[in-house]
């Protein structure tokens, strides 16, 4: 074999790529769609139907054994149950069946699993003055829910081909992955910038001043100018400023009217 056939063999191992190359990036887009495997190109998509989305929530809890707290006290309970269901009442049409679980925990944060499920720590309850700040950050977390960002991360993130492994009984190893991916939450600014606005607009509807969530990062700002370890939310919500300014330029509808909780608010915390 003498030294020009290895350029040509080079050559049209190099035109071979080119060719796959532009036949992934042109031609499959003009696939009609149903030709191929769902999300076999549209790689940011939800690829998940909802009731595979409720099992890979089941599965998560189940993995994890997350429950509710048991020692949290009835003031927490009860105030948790009373602003979740405000919210719940006013969210429309869903298709998910939420559930939310308390964990006494220190940690400023509130989680979003796939399926509807929605953790939330007692440290989150510690730091808000108000039922409104909890409502708001709840808010901005169903939004995440409905706009299914969780499932399109780990989606993303992971790719269908893994979610379904996970689902259909995966090894310990392909289950820490999905669980960092599910921990982290960290999402991209403009599903975060979604949730916020999802999160504004359901707070109208429920009669809770929008710009409790202004109030909420404003505090966070003041007083926690470091982030420390326990400030998950903060750390996994960046864009504080633009997020503030968003929420204090949300204009409500006139004739907006807030309806304060019937919460005894200093009871809960001092019970905490
Ligand atoms: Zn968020």
């Amino acid at each position: 074999m003498g030294r020009t056939s290895i350029w040509v063999d080079l050559l049209k191992l190099l035109v071979s790529f080119a060719l796959l190359w532009l036949g992934y990036t042109y031609v499959t887009p003009m696939i009609p769609t149903g030709w191929l495997p769902a999300g076999w190109w549209d790689h940011d998509s939800v690829t998940l139907s909802i009731e595979q989305e409720e099992e890979l929530g089941e599965f998560l809890i189940e993995t994890f054994e997350i429950q509710q707290s048991e020692d949290v006290s009835p003031e927490v309970d009860s105030a948790l149950w009373v602003i979740e269901n405000r919210l719940l009442a006013n969210l429309g049409p869903t298709d998910f069946e939420y559930e939310f679980m308390i964990i006494d925990d220190p940690m400023v944060n509130a989680m979003t699993l796939p399926g509807g499920k929605i953790i939330v720590y007692t440290g989150l309850l510690a730091v808000s003055d108000t039922p409104e700040e909890v409502a708001a950050v709840l808010a901005h977390e169903i939004g995440h829910a409905e706009q299914r960002h969780v499932v399109d991360k780990i989606v993303t993130e992971l790719g269908i081909t893994f979610v379904m492994a996970v689902l259909t009984g995966g090894d310990a190893g392909l289950v820490r992955e999905i669980t960092q991916t599910v921990v982290s939450n960290v999402f991209s600014r403009s599903q975060e910038q979604e949730a916020d606005l999802f999160g504004l607009e359901l707070l109208e509807r429920s009669n809770i001043d929008p710009h409790a969530l202004a109030a909420f990062f404003r505090k966070l700002n003041r007083e926690h100018l470091s982030y420390d370890a326990e400030m998950e939310w903060l750390m996994s919500h960046p864009h504080n400023n633009s997020r503030i300014k968003a929420s204090l330029e949300y204009k409500v509808q006139e004739g907006f009217k807030s309806e304060s909780f019937a919460l005894n608010w200093d009871a809960l915390k001092s019970s905490l």
